[in-house]
Formats: structure tokens, C-alpha cells, sequence
């Protein structure tokens, strides 16, 4: 008994329960950002109609400018969300009822909502299992007459393998989207995410690498889908005529306006951006050189696609070489860890796979998007019927259901020494598998 680990899912002291430090990137240079802005008494200046204002004030259009340098694109247009961003990148596009989107089922349901707010259909393709985004390979079976665009999502912080997606796009004349939420400003083959498809969008949520509290970005290198993108933000159907605009699809507007103040504090996190997304990768390297040689674990493969920037650290667990389920696993991993303060409420940042594939959600499994009569899964002008079964997706149900593990314990504001709590509540429970195996045979 004396040589028994005392994990603290069965009792025994955790390695840390003092919280992590939050992720606190709001400094004095968004402070004074915000003044300026409350100082000049204007917090918005967009107008709803073809005027000067229909752009959106001095700091909307600056933060805009800002962005679309560093991401090496003509345009980058505002938004108050990814989500609406998402959005208007497909009206953007000119999807339509009875299009089918291709998306990834592993990412954030507002990535294929997206498709079906233009009364269009997700087609779920499968993911790369090493990248866990779309692939050339995956998405080729999944395009039929009806495809009109592809949302392509960099997740976790790694790009897609854009090149051979691009060669597929240009083929079949498909629209593709970057979902870059979680990859601001990664590179794939030396060029930044964002303006390796024909759009880009960007989520400034309180969760992502920089932030606005909520807000969002779009970029692309085409006039007309920067001009789209913006009617779409701001109300297309009263400007159109006095603009001269005469493709009238989806030109039905929302209120997708960025404020003046996000807009000024988004300019000082865009100069934070790199330094915060170096910190994490040198998180990452320290991190990852002290999980070395735990059975069963494996780093993510970085490397053929592009870097990493490392929104989520996402694990690859193999049970069968450790005879432990990694639900136990995963829950004694989290006993031995602490909360991360200002999102304590969610306890230890870790867990098992990530979201779950998305065509398991009710309103793909029932077909109920829009009333209830299944439109627009049934419609008159829908003459598909995409695969929304379990097992459609085998790749992303193995690492969902299966090998995923992600925990977020590796942003800025971590220090070695947090690092090193990190990597010793992985050793203590390694070194207590035997323990934990005996647990799993009971259960
Ligand atoms: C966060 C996120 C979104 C949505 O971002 P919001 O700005 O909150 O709307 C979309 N897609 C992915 C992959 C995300 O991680």
C-alpha cells in the first residue's frame, strides 16, 4: 500500500489547487484606447444608407486597414462576431436554397450554421486525422452539382493543407471560406491564413489569442466580395439602389457593425498579437519537451501544413496502450489540477475530445432547421440528401469519441513553474496507471 500514488480523484492531494493565472491581455494601451474613443463622444458613426458612413467611423476603418496589411490582403471588412462574419462571407458568396456547403464537423456549430442561414445544406466531409481539418482527400467525395462553397476550419491553431483544397476549388469553380477563429495570423507555406481561400474570418471573442470582448473580421482579395461583405454588414437592401448595385442575391441585410471602441481596442490587441501568439508556442515547446515518453500520448504533428498557433493543445490518447479509458483518465488528470482564474466556473481547462461532430446535433439528426416541415433539408428546391448518419465520419468520430484530449493550459500568462504543475499532474497519473487500470476492470 505504502507505494500506492495518492491520485486526488481517489482521495489523496492534488499537485496544485491554487488557481492558474487568467488570461489577461486588456493592458493600459487599451485603456487609453477606450478613452480616446469615449473622449471624442463617438462610439459609432455607421449609417444605413449609401453615404460617407455607410462604412463605419475612424476607428472601424483604421482597425480595418490595420488588419488587412498584416494579413497581407486588399480588404478586411468589421463584424461584430465570427458567427456574423461566417454569415456574410456566405451571402457573400451567393449561396443559396438548394446549394450544398461543404464543412467541417469538428468546430463550432456557427461554422456550418452558417450554410443553412442562407437556407442552404451542410455537407459534412471528414477531417484529417492528423490535422483534424478538411483535406482535399476528404472533401472530393462529398462534391455533386449542388456544392456551391466549402468552409474550410483551421482548427485548434493548425492551417488546413490549403494548396491541393485550392487546386479542388478552382476545378469544380467552388467559393472557399477560412474559418480562422483559431488560427489568427498562422501561416501555411509562409503566407498568413485568411487570404489562402477567397475569404477569411476571424473571431475577437473574449476566448481567442487577441480580443474585443466580442467582434470579428473578414478579409479577402476580391472587390466584389469586399463590396458584398459589407452590404451584408449593413443593411444591403437600403443601399443597393443608390449604389448603383445590381446582383441583388443576398443582398437582404443585418446589423453586423463593429463599434467604435472594439474597434480602438481591437488596434491595440492587433499590435499584442504576435508576442501573445510567440508565448504560446514557446508554452507549447516547454510544455511538450516535459510530456516526452509517456506511453500512449502523442504531441500534435506539426510541420507539412503550416505552424501551429495553438488556440487549443490537442492530445492524441491511445487507450490500448494503457489499458486506461480515457474518460477515467481525463478525470484524473482534472482532479490534480487547479481552475484558471476569471473562468472558474468551468473548471480545470482540459477535456475529452472537443465538440462533438456536428451532424449529431438535433437539428441535423431531425432535420429541423427552419419551422418544422425539415426545410431545408426538404425543400422543392433541394434534390439532395446528405449522409448525416453516425459512422458518416469516421476519422472525426475516432478522435472525438476516442483519442482526443485538449486542455488550453498553455496560454500567456503561464509561467514555467505553472507549466511544470501542468506536466506533473500528467507524470503522477501516468505513474498511477496500474492503479487506475485496476479502477477501469471494476467499473
Ligand atoms: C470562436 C469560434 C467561432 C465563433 O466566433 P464568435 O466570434 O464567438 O462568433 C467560429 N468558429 C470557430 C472555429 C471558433 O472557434
Amino acid at each position: 500500500m505504502s507505494s500506492k500514488i495518492e491520485l486526488a480523484l481517489f482521495g489523496g492531494a492534488p499537485v496544485r489547487s491554487r488557481p492558474f493565472p487568467p488570461y489577461q491581455v486588456i493592458g493600459d494601451e487599451e485603456k487609453q484606447a477606450a478613452a480616446r474613443v469615449l473622449d471624442s463622444g463617438v462610439l459609432s458613426r455607421f449609417l444605413g444608407a449609401w453615404h460617407a458612413d455607410f462604412y463605419g467611423g475612424p476607428e472601424v476603418q483604421a482597425f480595418e486597414r490595420e488588419w488587412a496589411d498584416l494579413s497581407q490582403v486588399r480588404h478586411a471588412v468589421s463584424v461584430n462576431s465570427c458567427t456574423s462574419g461566417l454569415y456574410a462571407a456566405v451571402g457573400a458568396a451567393g449561396v443559396g436554397p438548394g446549394d450544398e456547403v461543404i464543412v467541417s464537423p469538428y468546430t463550432m456549430a456557427a461554422s456550418a450554421t452558417a450554410a443553412l442561414v442562407f437556407q442552404a445544406v451542410p455537407v459534412f466531409a471528414d477531417i484529417d486525422p492528423e490535422t483534424y481539418c478538411l483535406s482535399a482527400d476528404t472533401i472530393r467525395p462529398k462534391i455533386t452539382p449542388r456544392t456551391k462553397a466549402i468552409i474550410v476550419v483551421h482548427i485548434f491553431g493548425q492551417p488546413a493543407d490549403m494548396d491541393p483544397i485550392m487546386a479542388l476549388a478552382r476545378e469544380h469553380g467552388l467559393v472557399v471560406i477560412e474559418d480562422c477563429a483559431q488560427a489568427p495570423f498562422a501561416r501555411y507555406k509562409g503566407r498568413p491564413v485568411g487570404g489562402l481561400g477567397h475569404m477569411g474570418v476571424f473571431s475577437l471573442n473574449y476566448h481567442k489569442h487577441i480580443h474585443t470582448g466580442e467582434g470579428g473580421m473578414v478579409t479577402t482579395d476580391d472587390d466584389r466580395f469586399a463590396e458584398r461583405l459589407q452590404l451584408i454588414r449593413n443593411h444591403a437592401e437600403a443601399v443597393v439602389e443608390r449604389k448603383g448595385v445590381t446582383d441583388l442575391s443576398n443582398m437582404v441585410g443585418f446589423n453586423f457593425r463593429l463599434g467604435e471602441l472594439e474597434a480602438a481596442i481591437g488596434r491595440e490587441q492587433l499590435k499584442k498579437g504576435g508576442a501573445l501568439i510567440a508565448q504560446r508556442q514557446r508554452n507549447i515547446a516547454y510544455l511538450e519537451s516535459r510530456l516526452q515518453g509517456l506511453p500512449g500520448l502523442a504531441m500534435p504533428k506539426v510541420g507539412a501544413a503550416g505552424d501551429h498557433v495553438y488556440y487549443v493543445h490537442v492530445l492524441d490518447y491511445d487507450e490500448a496502450k494503457t489499458g486506461v479509458p480515457r474518460a477515467l483518465l481525463v478525470k484524473a488528470l482534472k482532479a490534480e489540477l487547479p481552475v484558471t482564474q476569471l473562468r472558474e466556473g468551468e473548471g480545470p481547462l482540459m477535456g475529452e475530445g472537443y465538440v462533438k461532430p456536428l451532424y449529431l446535433l438535433p437539428m441535423y439528426q431531425q432535420r429541423i432547421a427552419y419551422g418544422r416541415n425539415g426545410y431545408p433539408f426538404v425543400s422543392p428546391f433541394y434534390d439532395g440528401n446528405p449522409d448525416y448518419s453516425r459512422g458518416s465520419c469516421p476519422n472525426v468520430e475516432a478522435a472525438h469519441f476516442q483519442r482526443v484530449v485538449t486542455h488550453e493550459m498553455m496560454r500567456p500568462g503561464m509561467s514555467e513553474g505553472d507549466l511544470d504543475d501542468v506536466a506533473a499532474a500528467f507524470h503522477k497519473v501516468w505513474a498511477a496507471l496500474p492503479e487506475l487500470r485496476e479502477h477501469s476492470d471494476a467499473a
